[in-house]
């Protein structure tokens, strides 16, 4: 490694209601900052708040006046993990990104083995978990699970155990940015970009403070996202199915058919009857939900709204060139007029 080479990197936290965890996140990020720098790498830090009910605006503004390597952009409500990442990825036009949860379950201090594979070439760095702490055997068997469908059944390669925790080239970054679908999995589209990847295992620690903004049927529907999103599997499923049941009946009917031809058919059949068509509804209604299911999200897409709107915007010096997010562009949607402005 060269003395010479100055590199420059974002971390990117997207926060919603961690007001409690980022006071004890921040030092511990600025830290890791203190001693990159030693390296030739100037770290800044860009926090997106999704939309907090609690402290955490004022929490981060505290945090941004006392270091000026932070920069803060406040969406105007909750939009989700997924948007408010895309939001904050999308000003970092300078240096290498990295993505880190707020709450210290991806910590901080690995933050330099990712920037060493970066430099070595490795476009996209991702933390892979060997082990989760402080979540139940039923979050971690699910996640399992997911993960090992979605590698079955979507052509884009996902790695397996591997969350938001990850480190992007400038390329992979600009490739990133130019996926603009609004039904946003990023894990998913993280792996559509490809390049160069490398792997960093890591004990995935407990939340610092706070608790997960995830339940089970917020991940049930995240799951339902990632597979719809990145497979059509499910629709050729239904199709299956209908060809399964359909020839079953075929054989069915030749049964019927033959039974009355040699015993005479003494008008019984409605249980099976009853079975037959309650089958068949339920299959007829899987098939119309999974085909509903895409329908929706074309419908969402076809709106063509804005991924988040942004409410205020404070750049750090080397984070963005956007001192004002541009109005009504196609990535941004509107700021507010003026970086640093509004009264401190
Ligand atoms: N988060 C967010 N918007 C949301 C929900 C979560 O920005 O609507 C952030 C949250 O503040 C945290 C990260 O996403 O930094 C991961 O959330 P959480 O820890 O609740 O998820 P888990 O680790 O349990 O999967
Ligand atoms: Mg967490």
């Amino acid at each position: 490694m060269t003395r010479e080479r100055r590199d420059e990197l974002t971390v990117v936290v997207a926060a919603y209601n961690e007001a409690e965890a980022l006071p004890a996140l921040h030092p511990r990020i600025a830290a890791v900052f203190d001693t990159l720098q030693a390296e030739g790498v100037d770290g800044r830090v860009l926090y997106v708040d999704d939309g907090s009910r609690d402290r955490t605006w004022d929490t981060l503004r505290r945090i941004a006046a006392a270091d000026p390597r932070v920069a803060l952009l406040r969406l105007s409500r909750n939009f989700g993990k997924e948007a408010a990442l895309t939001a904050g990825l999308d000003l970092v036009d300078e240096g290498a990104a990295l993505v880190l949860d707020a709450d210290g379950q991806d910590p901080p201090e690995l933050i330099p083995a990712f920037v060493a594979k970066w430099r070595e070439g490795f476009d996209d760095v991702h933390g892979t978990r060997t082990a989760r702490e402080g979540e139940g055997w039923l979050k971690k068997a699910t996640a399992h699970g997911f993960y090992r469908i979605i590698g079955r059944l979507s052509r884009t390669p996902i790695p397996q155990d591997t969350g938001d925790f990850r480190l992007l080239s400038p390329r992979a970054l600009a490739a990133l940015k130019q996926l603009r679908e609004r039904q946003r999995f990023m894990k998913g589209l993280f792996g559509w970009v490809g390049f160069a990847q490398a792997a960093i295992p890591y004990e995935r620690d407990a939340r610092i403070a706070g608790r997960s903004k995830f339940n089970f049927w917020s991940l049930w529907n995240f799951a339902l996202e990632g597979i719809t999103s990145f497979s059509t599997a499910p629709l050729r499923l239904a199709t299956y199915l209908g060809l399964a049941t359909a020839s079953l009946a075929l054989v069915y009917a030749a049964w019927v058919v033959l039974k009355a031809l040699l015993w005479g058919d003494p008008v019984a059949g409605w249980p099976s009857m009853m079975a037959v068509i309650l089958l068949l509804g339920g299959v007829q209604l899987i098939a119309l939900g999974l085909i509903g299911e895409y329908l929706g999200r074309l419908y969402m897409e076809s709106k063509q709204r804005p991924l988040y709107l942004v409410d205020t915007w404070l750049p750090a010096p080397g984070v963005s060139s956007a001192a004002t997010i541009p109005a009504g562009g196609e990535t941004h949607a509107y700021g507010p007029p003026a970086a640093r402005s509004e009264s401190a």
